[in-house]
């Protein structure tokens, strides 16, 4: 089963992204593969306030067919509370 990366490049946009390691904070590292895109590799930060809402979009979705926080927090990438908190305030929309 190869693992599907539901992460867009924040400078170009593109979906032909994959994980690159990790950076010296820690942080999960990607890399772009678009040729055309300035920057090779970049690090979404989701301790930000601005993340993606796509991001938090699926974390509903996922939820709402069944898959557990731990499923859905290495799926997408994004801690385990934040999914948690996402999950708290789509149940109050
Ligand atoms: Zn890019």
């Amino acid at each position: 089963m190869t693992v599907k990366i539901n992460v867009k490049c924040p400078y170009c946009g593109s979906k032909e992204v994959s994980k690159n390691g990790f950076s010296l904070s820690g942080k999960q590292r990607y890399r772009c593969y678009n040729e055309q895109c300035k920057k090779s590799s970049f690090i979404l930060d989701y301790t930000n306030k601005g993340y993606l809402p796509e991001i938090k979009k699926k974390v509903i979705n996922m939820s709402l067919n069944g898959s557990g926080i731990r499923d859905i927090s290495r799926v997408l990438s994004i801690s385990t509370w934040l999914v948690m908190n996402e999950i708290k305030k789509g149940l109050q929309i």
